[in-house]
């Protein structure tokens, strides 16, 4: 049986506790049935494996976000480690210049010992990067283990191909459904299917026919069936060829 799968989404957010169950029902109804959902801090990794309980398809991510870099003490750091085991993936960590890029040096800090730790417990890293392509790759390159999916690309045609040369995943999110998204979608179009993810980013982003409105996992499947279309490919080809692509990235130990 094939589905697709939100390789990135905040349904952990306040937003969405009320119905969380009926948000996954939707899911469901929409052939959306597995969720990494991604954690920014100890009380959201809690209530998601709280969730996990009872949603064994949920995943779960965990990393300390850039934005946050001032607060993020070496205690949440041990117990980010302390909890390693427990993720699909470290993430989202990375670089975010967009509305303060006064303190570069405190989020490279935090970045590079969340990678050091991935690569300690031989864990995947999920890539946040705004407005901060050249540090994110400089970092990248010399810290990162082998397995690295930059999420939400929004980066120039130039970047994603350095990054696949390094041999990193790219995932794109709603942001390629826009009509003025000239970059995304020619990025989209080139990437080549064997390391290429599809997400939400949900709250944020929602995907066209429901760009204005909340965004939920369920969307997934409008940015899924866009790329098949951008692709010129058969929309059940495309996802199952997503679910390989995250079961290789996610599933698989090396
Ligand atoms: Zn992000
Ligand atoms: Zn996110």
């Amino acid at each position: 049986m094939s589905y697709w799968i939100d390789s990135h989404c905040h349904i952990n957010e306040e937003r969405y506790k009320k119905d969380f169950d009926n948000f996954l029902s939707i899911a469901k109804q929409n052939n959306v049935l597995r969720n990494n959902v991604i954690c920014l801090n100890k009380e959201e990794y809690l209530y998601t494996l709280q969730k996990q309980q009872q949603y064994p398809f949920l995943d779960i991510s965990f990393g300390y976000f850039p934005e946050d870099a001032d607060h993020v003490t070496d205690e949440d750091l041990q117990y980010l480690e302390s909890v390693v085991d427990s993720l699909v993936a470290v993430g989202e960590i990375g670089l975010d210049y967009h509305w303060d890029d006064t303190k570069k040096d405190v989020q490279k800090q935090l970045f590079i010992k969340q990678l050091e730790i991935a690569k300690r417990h031989n864990k995947p890293v999920i890539i946040h990067s705004r407005d901060a392509a050249k540090d994110t790759y400089d970092i990248l390159k010399e810290y990162a283990g082998d397995k690295v999916l930059m999420h939400c690309f929004s980066e120039s045609n130039e970047m994603m191909k350095q990054y696949l040369k390094l041999g990193y995943y790219i995932s794109f999110s709603g942001v390629v459904t826009f009509n003025n998204a000239t970059e995304p979608k020619k990025n989209a179009k080139e990437v080549p299917l064997d390391k290429m993810m599809i997400e939400t980013d949900c709250p944020y982003l929602t995907p066209v026919p429901f760009r204005g409105q909340m965004n939920q996992t369920a969307y997934v499947r409008y940015v899924g069936e866009h790329i098949a279309q951008l692709k010129d490919m058969d929309p059940q080809q495309l996802m199952e060829q997503l679910m390989e692509n995250y079961r290789r990235f996610f599933d698989e130990k090396d």
